[in-house]
C-alpha cells in the first residue's frame, strides 16, 4: 500500500468521497446513499484505504467488520510502510513487528520517521522475516545504531540482494568505517557514486520527507563524506551557484558542505553569508529573503520556518500570531497578574 504520503498530500491526491447528497451532474457515478438500514461500506472506502497513512489505515479498520478484514486481508497495502507522526513515539517493536506481519514476509518499504523506540533488535528481526525489503528509510531513529544497521543491511544482502535506498541521517555516531562498510552492500560502483554527487541535495528539499514514489530520484544513500570537515554527514549543494554570497565572501571554489561547514537557510537551502543571517523563533536559519516573505510573531516580528509553523500554528487568522517564546513570557505573565 502507498501510506507515503502525508496528511496534505492525502488531501491532495487521495481520491474524495463526495458527500451524501450525491454528484452535483449526474454524469458520473451516483454515490448516493441509500436510504434505510446502514448496510455494507460504500465500495469507493475500499479503493481510499491504499491511500491512507497507517494511523488512519488502524483508525479505519476499527469503524466496522468489512474494513477491519479488508485492511487486515489485503497483502497489497502493506507493501510499503510508512510511520510518521503522530504514530512514530509510541511505535515500539512489538507494534512494529505486528504491523510488518501484515505484509506475509513480502515487505518491500520500511519507512519509519523519528521513531525513537526502534531497536537495532527490533529491525534485525523484520528484515529477518522480510528479505524482500529494498528500501529502508530510517532518519532520526535515534534508538538505533550504526553498527545495528550495518547488521540488517547485511542481512537484507544475501543471496545477491542488493537495497535501492537506505536513508539513516540522525542516527548517532555514524562513523567513515560504518558509512564504507554500508556503502560495500549498495548498489554503488564508481558510476553511481559520481552520479549521487553530481544531484544537488538540498536542504530545503530534503527537509520535506519524500512521497517515496519516485524512488529513482532519491540518492541510493542519503548520507556522504563532507568535503570540508571530512566527516559523515548529509551534505547539501547549494541552489545559488555562482551568485551565492558566502563563496563570494569566503572566495570559495564551490560550497558544497554539511550544516556544520555552512550555515544554510531554512527555506531555500542557499548558504547565508554573515550579513543576511535572519533570526527565526526556532532554531533555523533564515537568509534575508525568505526571512522577509515568513508571517512574524506579534511580539518579537520573528517568524517560524514553513516546517515548524505548520507543526506549531494551527491556522494563522490576519490578525497574526505569537510564538511560544513570547506566549510564556509576556501572556503567561499577563495571566498570572489578571489572577492577582
Ligand atoms: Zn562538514
Ligand atoms: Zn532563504
Ligand atoms: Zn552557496
Ligand atoms: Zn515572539
Ligand atoms: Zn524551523
Amino acid at each position: 500500500m502507498d501510506i507515503s504520503q502525508t496528511a496534505e498530500d492525502s488531501a491532495q491526491k487521495a481520491p474524495t468521497l463526495p458527500s451524501s447528497g450525491g454528484s452535483s451532474n449526474g454524469s458520473v457515478a451516483d454515490f448516493t446513499v441509500p436510504e434505510g438500514e446502514p448496510g455494507q461500506p460504500h465500495e469507493a472506502l475500499f479503493l481510499v484505504l491504499a491511500y491512507l497513512p497507517v494511523f488512519e489505515l488502524l483508525s479505519m479498520s476499527e469503524a466496522c467488520i468489512s474494513l477491519r478484514d479488508a485492511v487486515k486481508n489485503d497483502v497489497l497495502q502493506w507493501l510499503k510502510i510508512v510511520v510518521q507522526r503522530p504514530l512514530n513515539y509510541r511505535l515500539s517493536d512489538e507494534i512494529l513487528m505486528e504491523l510488518t506481519s501484515m505484509a506475509n514476509g513480502k515487505l518491500r518499504t520500511l519507512a519509519l520517521v523519528n521513531c525513537v523506540k526502534i531497536t537495532d533488535d527490533g529491525l534485525q528481526r523484520v528484515v529477518g522475516r522480510n528479505p524482500l525489503i529494498d528500501k529502508i528509510y530510517i532518519p532520526v531513529c535515534t534508538s538505533l545504531t550504526p553498527v545495528g544497521v550495518i547488521r540488517a543491511v547485511k542481512t537484507l544482502s544475501k543471496n545477491g540482494h542488493r537495497l535501492k535506498n537506505l536513508w539513516i541521517n540522525g542516527i548517532y555516531n555514524i562513523k567513515k568505517e560504518h558509512f564504507e562498510a554500508l556503502c560495500s552492500y549498495l548498489p554503488m560502483n564508481q558510476a553511481q557514486q559520481e552520479q549521487q554527487r553530481l544531484k544537488p541535495l538540498l536542504l530545503n528539499e530534503h527537509t520535506k520527507f519524500p512521497t517515496l514514489v519516485d524512488h529513482k530520484n532519491h540518492p541510493v544513500i542519503d548520507m556522504g563524506i563532507c568535503p570540508r570537515c571530512k566527516e559523515v554527514s548529509m551534505v547539501f549543494d547549494c541552489p545559488r551557484k555562482e551568485t551565492c554570497k558566502l563563496k563570494i565572501e569566503r572566495s570559495l571554489t564551490d560550497c558544497r558542505g554539511c550544516k556544520h561547514c555552512i550555515p544554510r537557510c531554512k527555506e531555500c537551502g542557499g548558504c547565508v553569508a554573515s550579513d543576511e543571517q535572519e533570526d527565526a523563533v526556532c532554531a533555523d536559519i533564515l537568509c534575508s529573503d525568505c526571512w522577509l516573505k515568513l508571517p512574524k510573531c506579534n511580539f518579537c516580528n520573528k517568524p517560524y520556518c514553513k516546517q515548524h509553523a505548520n507543526e506549531k500554528l494551527c491556522s494563522l487568522s490576519s490578525s497574526g500570531f505569537v510564538c511560544d517564546v513570547c506566549e510564556v513570557k509576556f501572556v503567561g505573565n499577563l495571566c498570572y497578574n489578571i489572577q492577582d
